[in-house]
């Protein structure tokens, strides 16, 4: 990614995986070669993000099992952050914890409050092998610990409990897009 240039215009969008898909609720691998496939990979992540209206995709999600996520995110400022995160490690979420409406572009036209804490900080690296340090508050540090959640096989419907669980689950078995079966 070239400075200057806008995130995933070079980018091709690939094929969204939904829930039920097994790379979904696997752990992702960690990244060992930084070069140009990765840059690659990380250019159509956010075509693919854009294309859908996301605000944060991981490398699961269209299918990759890396551990790779991209965000283009407002926090409850309005202050958006744009980036990506390489071997991500959730290193602190704290704070109170928040329940607010969250959803994911692999469970797509489902909502629900999902508890989060207000506050996390993700350690990782860049496309490039530099280490970066993302703070996020609001609804920034609930897309990272979205998004962590993806590298290690998880969904934010393992957060809800109850009739907010259940109810979730029942509009994904209806939902248009579900495997029959
Ligand atoms: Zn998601």
């Amino acid at each position: 990614m070239r400075r200057g240039t806008i995130p995933g215009s070079s980018g091709h969008v690939r094929p969204m995986r939904l829930l039920g898909d097994r790379g979904l609720s696997a752990p992702c691998d960690e990244v060992t070669e930084f070069g140009a496939d990765l840059a690659a990979l990380v250019e159509d992540m956010f075509a693919t993000m854009y294309a859908h209206g996301g605000v944060g995709l991981a490398a699961n999600q269209i299918g990759v099992p890396l551990r790779v996520f991209v965000y283009d995110c407002p926090d409850d400022e309005d202050q958006r952050h744009l980036g990506h995160l390489v071997n991500p490690r959730l290193v602190a979420a704290d704070g109170v914890s928040v329940r607010g409406p969250e959803g994911c572009l692999s469970v797509p036209g489902i909502e629900a409050g999902t508890p989060r804490f207000d506050e996390a900080v993700v350690e990782g690296l860049t496309v490039l092998g530099e280490p970066v340090r993302v703070h996020g508050t609001g609804f920034f540090a609930r897309c990272l610990q979205h998004e962590c959640d993806h590298l290690e096989g998880g969904l934010y419907l393992d957060h809800l409990t109850g009739l907010r669980r259940r109810r979730a689950l029942r509009a994904a078995r209806r939902a248009p897009w579900a495997v029959a079966g």
